[in-house]
């Protein structure tokens, strides 16, 4: 079924950058046959699952959306792919993102444009926006991204369907091409809170190959979906008062409040909190990030992976020149960023500020969680713009991380569950924020509400 959509869809939506049509069929054959000879199956054998195009597969390309990994064929698999395939699930294909997870429309792709399913004018989000279109059009069940200011998140609220950033060492990112070590986490895409927490279970868990693995039990998610919430007043839900501020659209506005008074209905206790440090994510990420990737896109060299030009006569030039090539022009500038922030004379002043502005934000955060259980603020500011709309202007593109950012700085998870549309018909998220490991408390408050 999946495939056969696929077909139909592909050619205007373009959220796939690979597609292994041949293999799929052949693994769902074999679970049909294992269920006609009455055998018991798992929640994920012969699902349909996609994978963002940054987590390595064993002989199957990995581009990042990148010209400089074109020709790129892992020769292992990322711990996620290990561990959705020991759960039997089929993996589909490999979605299109912004090159190296680098932007918030899936526009900066160096090979297509996704199209966002509810109007194919608009972009799907990003950098995720192929997994979440993916999934929003029914090519997939389910799909993998990874979030490092706001990547799952944020395609999700664009189209639609649920997706979850984990905390940060709950999933390994053992085989995820590193943009922002610090903050990259993977994470699931579903059209329900129920097939995300199938999926979040299915990939979580402590990974010796992961250095900031968190050995701890993984909880039973699905145990923690119950039609109703927590007895009255129970559950605390505290209101992020600086995300309902100036640039949020009121279509944006209207429904998620909306959504919040039906938590209210529900028996939750909402009250406001304040997080003054927060107007500050965006400025203190769009340092650390750069500083990061430039760090770890130091390894595209022409010598180790993918690309290398043909016509230079010399190392250094080839170094220069497979890069230039290579790399977008969204990630240059993020290299160039990152490497002016690290160099000696500049760190004090930038990188070094922004790891505090990154403390301040935690404390903000510490405090929040005293007074209340999660914490809600609209996804983001905006629902889908139209494709070309931003593409020429990369500041506007960052101001509209303002909402997910801060919850990577922290670590935190969070997901966004659909609340509604705007007038125009386009889809609009709520986030809920909680507090470290607590991602049952959030497939409970998130499976309430939908
Ligand atoms: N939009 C943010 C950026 O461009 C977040 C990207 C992400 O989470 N991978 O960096």
């Amino acid at each position: 079924e999946a495939l056969a959509r696929l077909e139909v869809l592909e050619p205007k939506l373009k959220s796939f950058l690979w597609i292994g049509a041949e293999a799929a069929l052949e693994q769902a054959r074999r679970v049909d046959a294992k269920i006609a000879a009455g055998e018991e199956i798992g929640p994920l054998e012969g699902i349909p699952v996609a994978l963002k195009d940054n987590l390595c597969t064993q002989g199957v390309p990995t581009t990042c959306a990148s010209r400089i990994l074109e020709n790129f064929v892992p020769p292992y698999n990322a711990t996620v792919v290990e561990k959705l395939a020991a759960a039997g699930a089929v993996i589909i294909g490999k979605t299109n993102l912004d090159e190296f997870a680098m932007g918030s429309s899936t526009e900066n792709s160096a090979y297509q444009t996704t199209a966002n399913p509810w109007d194919v004018t608009r972009v799907p989000g990003g950098s995720s926006g192929g997994s979440a279109a993916a999934v929003a059009a029914e090519e997939c069940v389910a799909a993998l991204g990874s979030d490092t200011g706001g990547s799952i998140r944020q395609p999700a609220s664009f189209c639609g369907v649920v997706g979850m950033k984990p905390t940060y060492g709950l999933v390994s990112r053992y085989g995820l091409v590193a943009f922002a070590s610090s903050l990259d986490q993977i994470g699931p895409f579903g059209r329900t809170v129920e097939d995300a927490a199938i999926l979040l279970e299915a990939i979580a868990g402590y990974d010796p190959k992961d250095a900031t693995s968190i050995k701890t039990e993984i909880p039973n998610y699905l145990d923690c979906l119950k039609p109703n919430l927590r007895p009255k007043g129970r559950l605390r839900i505290g209101v992020i008062q600086e995300t309902f501020g100036e640039g949020l659209e009121p279509g944006v506005e209207n429904a998620v409040k909306a959504a919040i008074e039906k938590l209210q209905e529900l028996g939750a206790q909402v009250q406001v909190v304040s997080c003054p440090t927060f107007r500050y994510g965006v400025p203190a990420y769009y340092v650390l990030a750069p500083s990061e990737a430039s760090a770890n896109l130091a390894r595209y060299d022409g010598v180790k992976y993918g690309m290398r030009v043909p016509d230079a006569d010399n190392l250094l030039t080839m170094y220069g020149k497979t890069r230039a090539r290579g790399f977008g022009a969204e990630v240059k500038r993020r290299i160039t960023i990152g490497t002016y922030a690290l160099s000696a004379g500049y760190y004090d002043a930038y990188y070094l500020k922004a790891q505090k502005v990154r403390t301040l934000i935690k404390r903000d955060f510490e405090k929040a969680f005293a007074q209340a259980d999660i914490l809600v603020s609209p996804t983001s500011p905006t629902t889908a713009f139209t494709q070309g709309e931003k593409a020429d202007d990369p500041l506007s593109m960052y101001l509209l991380d303002l909402m997910t950012i801060p919850v990577n700085l922290a670590g935190l998870p969070a997901l966004s569950v659909p609340c509604g549309f705007d007038e125009r018909g386009l889809p609009i998220g709520m986030q809920l924020i909680g507090n470290l490991l607590q991602e049952s408390t959030l497939f409970e408050v998130a499976y309430a509400y939908e």
